[in-house]
């Protein structure tokens, strides 16, 4: 790893490889060749010795020259003409020096001589050869060559101090070559690493210059293909990005959405589970033949036990046998698809032994998630039942009382209008029989008749409406004639009391679709009132009509209602002055009577008045169609077909 960061560039690495390499052959070229060529040197000049002293001692030999030393000489001199040749001495056989030759002094070194092959030793730069002169074979003699190596070793010393320098300088030359040489190469490179950079800082603008044919130019153009397709890639991955952003949002707000749909299913299922939990009524799950599966918590209250102890067990078990039968053909019924809802009531018995009444009510809910049974809300009854047979029995109460009511209605209007109209037609003859001094007691008596008859009347006649179970019959009523008729029966005593009867009718007949005979029983209850509660002054009937209704308002000048009476106005039985103050006769029933009829032909009534200057009241009915003739059952009420009929307010009048 340490040695990784000085050769972290290529041109680094190629350099010093380069260097190493160069080194070597530096190295190889500066021990090798000089070596080699210096034992090339030695050998050759080693030979040249021993074939000169070969050559010397045969001369020697074959001239048997030995014995005269100048000829010795002779041959030396001739021997010495080689250029190392520094000792040549040629020895008799005892060793006598015979003749010699001296170049250079000899200086032997103190190493010790090594022998060598072929009669050679060596001393230091110093090569001696021996040889045996040999003449007619026989030795006469020693022949001693002494060869110098030192010209040569110097020659060798420059030889290898010139191929040091040239080496240095090669491998100097080849450094820088392949300094320059790396730059050239790795430049390119160096600049695909600096754009690859950039790229990876995000910049895929850069390019590479390429200049060159080369592969490094190849490199580059391809490097910026690649540059392209990567920016294209680029710009396709943003794109697909950003769909995936946007997806992503819609996938975060959908996520989003399902994770509050599913807070809101955990929030509705625990409400649920609550309400089924806390409610009331039992909620439970039957399998078929009434296997009880599932049961609310309720059931400790309505049945005395949880719902532990029931589920498992049949329904039907807890049931009074009399309801058993029931029970089971309504689950029948609901399984088979006759039913879809399941309704019946039994008899449960509860834990402290009551029979309870539970009212089933549910659906067949089978393959539904969850559920998978019959699903029953079972309420308890009991007390609905109760009340329930408490009712029936009012009720028959009531009918009874209403039969006595009829009959009592019946034989009262039997039994005290029949002896009435008696005493009113025998006091009638009376009055023609008696004289003037009686005549006052017998109009006494047919007075207070009239008035108990007209309250007998006011009193049938508000139970003959009460008891009506259907509305009359409506039809189409001209109101300016039952108007008129209205004033007809009411103007004698207002004659009598000195009123102006007034009628404010519009110039077209109006129709109200109303009944004739209600509304004639009405007006003139109304009319009445006025007549008989003002003492001076008017009485006014006004007709209006109005956008789908008409106005009929009795208005008088009289004594006027007081606001404290106003709220029992139209209750039965009321009088404003009671007991001895009673000014005026009458039942205090008619104005009960009056808003009867009205109600019963869907009209309104209602009344302003200021206590001693006069009252009115306002009736409001439906207008009739044009068409309403047509309708079936309907038929037209006007002067024609005005019926004689029985009024309280007749009499009342009269
Ligand atoms: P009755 O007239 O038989 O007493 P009503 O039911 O017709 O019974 O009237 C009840 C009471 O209403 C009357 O006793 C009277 O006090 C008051 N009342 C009705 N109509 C008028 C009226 N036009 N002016 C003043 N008071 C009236």
């Amino acid at each position: 790893m340490a040695l990784s960061i000085p050769f972290r560039t290529l041109s680094t690495k190629l350099v010093a490889f380069m260097t190493v390499l160069m080194a070597l052959v530096a190295a190889t070229i500066f021990v090798f060749f000089p070596s080699r060529l210096e034992d090339h040197a030695v050998q050759s000049v080693t030979k040249k010795a021993s074939t000169v002293a070969e050559m010397t001692a045969f001369a020697l030999g074959a001239s048997n020259h030995l014995k005269s030393p100048e000829n010795v000489k002779i041959v030396l001199d001739a021997s010495a003409q080689v250029e190392d040749l520094v000792y040549a001495m040629v020895s008799d056989p005892s060793g006598a020096v015979v003749s010699e030759i001296n170049r250079n002094p000899m200086d032997y070194p103190a190493a010790a001589e090594v022998r060598k092959p072929g009669g050679i030793s060596q001393r230091g730069d110093i090569y001696r050869i021996h040889r045996a002169i040999v003449a007619d074979g026989t030795v006469i003699g020693r022949l001693h060559v002494a060869i110098s190596l030192a010209p040569l070793t110097s020659e060798m010393t420059r030889s290898r101090r010139m191929t040091a320098a040239a080496s240095s300088v090669i491998v100097l030359l080849g450094i820088l070559g392949v300094y320059f040489l790396g730059r050239l190469i790795t430049a390119p490179l160096k600049e695909i690493v600096r754009i690859a950079d950039r790229i990876s800082e995000g910049d895929l603008n850069e390019r590479v210059d390429v200049r060159s044919n080369d592969e490094l130019g190849r490199l580059g153009r391809s490097f910026n293909e690649m540059v392209d397709s990567l920016k294209t890639a680029y710009q396709q991955l943003e794109s697909v990005n950003a769909t995936l952003a946007y997806h992503s949002q819609d996938l975060q707000a959908e996520v989003a959405q399902k994770r509050r749909a599913e807070e809101a299913m955990r929030a509705s299922e625990a409400k649920f589970r609550a309400v089924v939990e806390h409610a009331t009524d039992v909620v439970a799950v039957l399998a078929d033949h009434g296997r009880i599966r599932y049961m609310s918590p309720a059931s400790i209250q309505m049945m005395g036990v949880a719902p532990e102890t029931l589920i498992g067990g049949l329904a039907g078990d807890h049931l009074h046998p009399a309801d058993r039968h029931a029970f089971e053909s309504a689950l029948s019924r609901g399984t088979e698809g006759k039913a879809r809802v399941i309704e019946v009531e039994a008899r449960w018995r509860h834990a402290n032994g009551m029979w309870r009444y539970l009212a089933f009510r549910g659906r067949d809910l089978k393959g539904f998630s969850g559920i998978d049974g019959l699903l029953f809300n079972v309420t308890d009854v009991t007390d609905a039942k109760r009340v329930e047979a408490e009712l029936t029995l009012a009720k028959e109460k009531a009918e009874g009382m209403v039969v006595l009511k009829d009959t009592f209605l019946t034989n009262m209007s039997h039994e005290i209008r029949t002896p009435l109209t008696g005493i009113l037609g025998f006091a009638q003859i009376l009055r023609s029989e008696l004289d003037d001094d009686h005549l006052e007691l017998v109009e006494h008596i047919q007075r207070s008749g009239q008035r108990l008859l007209n309250t007998l009347n006011a009193v049938l006649d508000l139970a003959e409406l009460e008891a009506l179970s259907a509305r009359p019959e409506l039809e189409r009523v001209a109101v300016g004639y039952q108007v008129r008729e209205t004033a007809h029966i009411v103007a004698p005593v207002a004659q009598l009391k000195n009123l102006e009867l007034t009628l404010d009718l519009p110039s077209e007949e109006v129709y109200a679709l109303a009944n004739a005979n209600c509304m004639q029983r009405a007006l003139t209850n109304l009319a009445s009132n006025a007549v008989k509660f003002t003492e001076e002054g008017r009485v006014t009937i006004a007709v209006r009509s109005e956008d789908s209704h008409v106005a009929i308002t009795v208005c008088d000048t009289g004594v006027g209602i007081s606001p404290e009476f106003m709220p029992s106005l139209f209750s039965e039985f009321t009088q404003e002055s009671t007991g001895n103050a009673r000014l005026h006769e009458g039942s205090g029933l008619g104005l009960a009577i009056t808003r009867r009829l009205i109600d019963l032909m869907n009209g309104t009534i209602s009344v302003e008045s200021e206590k001693g200057h006069g009252t009115s009241f306002t009736v409001t009915l439906p207008l009739a169609d044009q068409d309403t003739s047509r309708i079936t059952g309907m038929r037209m009420a006007g002067p024609s077909s005005l019926k004689a009929v029985r009024l309280t307010s007749d009499r009342k009048a009269s």
